[in-house]
């Protein structure tokens, strides 16, 4: 047995809880996983010219037809981004430069292109103004979509991890989320995802045991090497003894019997010690987190994040779809209070249709309400949806990172007039996402136009502490249970004591915290599927002061 396939542990900290077992699939980038970088001989030169001939005219096509898509569902300007995309991958300068690159270096079309989209990009890059480095993005993007094109990858990496596997990944971006599911993932392991990071609260939801902060995890493990995964000890054991895996599988066992037992209480209501009636709703991103949520017991959806429906798709979705995802996802909590959040792309979330909407800072640029009022027509196809489904659910719609009273405001007004043009009458609860300081202290001037508010304390925490949520390097500042957020609860719940407040955040499902939360005047929980149990029962210890 040489040393590699010895058992040994590995420590990390524990992103999400739970353990699982299986064997180990690596996700690499796209442009290390490919096997398009090589020499070639004198002979194959013409071959290598044609394949990246038909390349460029592939990924023309495919931009035409995602420029039409945009123009129509989205913004004719943003249309016009992918216009300048075709325009760079046909210029004749940089086809010629490739063409002589593999010529001249004897090298394959996506070893060609990766040198010579790399040159152009730094050039870009080197100048001052802003429209250059943007240039340079464009570029990349489009090296990345040519080389994938040559390797004649068209799907995702993830859509086809065999089942039962452990993932291993240095991290994970919100549109890779969109091809997990528990029932092909046993457990995650990461080597950078901070704790309010988009990657571990998914892996919440879902209740895919994680672990992160492995140093050099990709390098570590090798494909198809066997592990067992206690995410609560945060702990890797790597190709285990058959002592290891028995052990395992018992606790594991153990763990199952308690989750059933806890979950047959969390049908209960949770009512604290001295009489109060906390609802606990859930978090969800698709049907299956829906019939989870239902299965433990949730009293409804807190927190519908839409963002997967965006992410998951070349071209944005029109009504008819869009209509489809949300009443797939809804229906198992018909007759519940359900809320709906609109979408909230950007900072970290960016659309895969829409490669070239970067921003320099983009957590403090265009993202949530910003991006939906300065493209009204993406706003639009979500609020008819949202209308034409009124009748069936007990509706709810979030407005997400509301800064401004402003922004609450303009969106009620294309809601009512939206309502008014479709002559429909149902008109859902509106209200605001508090998660940033500036809406905690203007909570009573957004009032005049919420039916509610919900704390997202993930970005309330990121955005009080000026810390990077996604950026595990400064994890030790992303501090969501510190004194200064149940400050900023209370402030608010004192500024608006009438108005119905709960938490979707992550620290709602931190079960230590359930009394600091309620004595900030909140009345409802929205927590990943998982948690309600735990949380319920931390409730019904709870005496609200
Ligand atoms: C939050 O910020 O706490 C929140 C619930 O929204 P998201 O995590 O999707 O940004
Ligand atoms: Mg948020």
């Amino acid at each position: 047995m040489d040393d590699h396939r010895k058992s040994h542990k590995l420590s990390g900290k524990t992103l999400a809880p739970g353990m699982g077992r299986g064997k180990v699939f690596i996700y690499g980038d796209v442009l290390t996983r490919l096997d398009e970088f090589y020499a070639i001989e004198q002979e194959q030169i013409d071959e290598e010219s044609q394949r990246f001939e038909r390349a460029v005219e592939s990924v023309s096509d495919d931009l035409a037809s995602l420029s039409g898509r945009v123009r129509r569902e989205i913004d004719k300007h943003l249309s016009e981004v992918f216009q300048a995309h075709i325009a760079i991958v046909q210029d004749i300068y940089l086809q010629n430069e490739v063409y002589k690159e593999i010529r001249e270096e004897l090298v394959s079309a996506g070893l060609a292109v990766s040198s010579v989209f790399r040159r152009w990009e730094m050039r870009f890059r080197s100048m001052e103004a802003n429209v250059a480095v943007q240039k340079g993005d464009d570029i990349s993007d489009l090296s990345r979509r040519l080389i994938s094109t040559l390797a004649g990858v068209r799907g995702h990496a993830l859509e086809n991890i065999p089942l039962g596997s452990v993932l291993v990944a240095t991290r994970l971006l919100p549109s890779d989320t969109v091809y997990l599911a528990r029932r092909n993932t046993s457990a995650a392991i990461l080597e950078a995802a901070g704790q309010g990071s988009h990657a571990a609260l998914f892996a919440h939801e879902i209740g895919l045991p994680c672990v992160s902060g492995i140093n050099d995890v990709v390098e570590l493990l090798a494909p198809g090497d066997e592990v067992l995964v206690d995410a609560d000890a945060a702990e890797v054991i790597v190709n285990p003894e058959p002592l290891q895996k028995t052990n395992f599988k018992a606790r594991q066992q153990q763990q199952e019997q308690a989750s059933q037992k806890a979950r047959r209480q969390a049908r209960e209501p949770a009512v604290t010690r001295n009489g109060q009636t906390i609802n606990v709703l859930a978090n969800v991103g698709s049907p299956e987190d829906t019939l989870e949520a239902m299965r433990n017991g949730a009293e409804g959806i807190g927190l519908y994040r839409i963002e997967r429906v965006y992410l998951g798709r070349q071209e944005p979705p029109d009504c008819e779809e869009l209509m489809d995802e949300m009443y797939d996802t809804l229906v198992p909590a018909r007759g519940l209070p359900v809320y709906v959040r609109l979408l909230d792309i950007g900072a970290d979330k960016p659309l895969p249709f829409l490669e070239s909407f970067r921003e320099i800072n983009p957590s403090l640029g265009r993202r949530g309400v910003r991006f939906l009022l300065e493209y009204p027509d993406i706003l639009l196809t979500q609020l008819k949806t949202l209308l034409n489904l009124c009748g069936d659910f007990d509706l709810h719609v979030i407005v997400p990172m509301v800064t401004l009273p402003d922004d609450l405001r303009q969106v009620r007004k294309a809601l009512t007039n939206a309502a008014a043009r479709n002559q429909i009458t149902c008109m859902p609860k509106l209200g605001a996402m508090i998660e940033t300081p500036a809406a905690v202290m203007m909570a009573a001037e957004i009032a005049q136009y919420a039916d509610f508010m919900s704390f997202g304390t993930n970005d309330l925490t990121q955005y009080t502490f000026a810390v990077d949520r996604e950026n595990a390097a400064v994890d030790a500042y992303y501090k969501d249970s510190q004194a200064i957020i149940f400050k900023q609860l209370r402030t608010v719940h004192e500024a608006v004591p009438e108005m119905p407040l709960s938490i979707c955040g992550e620290l709602a499902s931190r079960e230590a915290y359930v009394p600091n939360i309620l004595a900030c005047g909140i009345t409802k929980l929205s927590v990943a599927p998982p948690s309600i149990p735990t949380i319920k029962q931390a409730i019904r210890q709870t005496a609200v002061v």
